[in-house]
């Protein structure tokens, strides 16, 4: 603490710190024009190509040159008259934006990113790309407008998917931690069970985008993310719908989870359909190994999500998949974290019995232990 120190030259030393920092947020951007420049009005020798050039004259390497300009021009792009160059956006935030070949899309999901009063993250801008690739990715309406009876593409609740799908929507569980509920309500008004057979084709209407074929997840649905479609509520032939889609279109893979395991054992389940269910507190654990022993598919799974309990198994070999998960935010409830205790706990039993694990994006908490037991405070 400078206490001594009078307050005026502390303001002065801020005022410099501040310039430093527009000045560095502005250095890619005035480097990238400059090479820019360079390189589109040919100003170097004929022997040398403009990276050679820049570089034997800069010292700034060829991968430096060509970020600057790629930041350049996606900053120009973008350019917005409410920007103040001192306001210039992190070049880790933008750069995202590359991977849209138009300029038009660039601007639309700067524009979305930029209106929901947070300051953009290189994170929050991905996410909106990707979005955008799969929207313009779809098959137009004979109107030429974009057919929006496609699958939906996933935000972060749902990581292991890229994709959900949502043939029934509405559910009569009532867990307080529901954000599908909050979801429903938003759109629809209620939360009560309704199916939606004009859905029915989106597996044959979604196109996975070209340059997002690699993704990890992108071939995975989670097939009802706004319902539970095995409820003992649901009608046989809304199941029997779903079901026969999914048989017919084995392009997918389609992703099953219930609250209710034991509707689960009476079908069939082709390779393509993975099928798993909830398993948040101690009194699932029993329900979920009596079902899973008779059930046949090629990958069974329990969702820990949120984990709300330490899980003691008896046959967790019985699965394939462990997936855990904190609890997300609903109007109910507030979002949380698990135990590191339980989570500690279930992940060994996991390897134990030889199942892959999925830490969801929600699951953040990690150990805080010491070697004593007064955190080193001896005082
Ligand atoms: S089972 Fe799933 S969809 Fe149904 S109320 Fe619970 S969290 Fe919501």
């Amino acid at each position: 603490m400078s206490t001594n120190t009078p307050i005026d030259k502390i303001a002065e030393g801020e005022k410099l710190c501040k310039e430093m920092k527009e000045i560095s947020a502005r250095l890619p951007y005035e480097l990238g024009k400059r090479c820019k420049q360079i390189r589109d009005k040919d100003l170097k020798p004929a022997d040398q190509t403009y990276g050679e050039f820049i570089s034997a004259n800069t010292g700034f390497s060829k991968a430096h040159i060509y970020r600057f300009i790629s930041y350049f021009e996606l900053v120009d792009n973008l350019w917005i008259k409410s920007h103040r160059p001192e306001t210039l956006p992190d070049e880790f935030v933008v750069r995202p934006l590359s991977k849209l070949k138009a300029i038009e899309d660039r601007r639309v999901v700067w524009e979305e990113v930029n209106s929901n009063g947070h300051p953009p993250t290189a994170e929050t801008v991905k996410a909106a790309v990707e979005k955008r690739i799969v929207s313009v990715a779809q098959p137009k309406t004979k109107k030429g407008e974009p057919n929006r009876n496609v699958f939906n593409w996933t935000n972060e609740n749902i990581d292991w998917a890229k994709w959900s799908w949502n043939p029934v929507t509405g559910c009569k569980h009532n867990c307080k931690y529901c954000y599908a509920h909050d979801i429903g309500m938003r759109f629809d008004k209620h939360f009560n069970p309704a199916e939606h057979l004009y859905r029915l084709t989106q597996p044959k209407t979604t196109v996975i985008p070209p340059n997002l074929i690699d993704m990890p997840g992108i071939h995975n649905v989670f097939v009802c993310s706004m319902a539970d479609l095995f409820g003992d509520w649901v009608p046989e032939e809304w199941v029997e719908k779903v079901l026969n889609t999914i048989r017919d279109n084995p392009q997918w893979n389609y992703i099953l989870l219930t609250k209710n395991p034991k509707r689960l054992v009476k079908y069939e389940w082709p390779d393509h359909a993975w099928v798993g269910t909830t398993v948040d507190i101690q009194e699932r654990v029993d329900p979920a190994e009596k079902a899973f022993k008779d059930i046949k598919a090629k990958v069974k799974f329990i969702s820990a999500e949120p984990l709300s309990s330490k899980l003691v198994f008896k046959k967790l070999s019985l699965f394939d998949w462990v997936i855990i998960g904190g609890r997300s935010k609903s109007s109910k409830m507030p979002a949380a974290q698990p135990e590191w205790e339980w989570v500690e706990s279930l992940l060994m039993q996991a390897r134990e019995a030889g199942c892959k694990v999925y830490f969801k994006p929600n699951l953040s908490i990690v150990p805080k232990e010491y070697p004593d037991d007064k955190g080193g405070d001896n005082g």
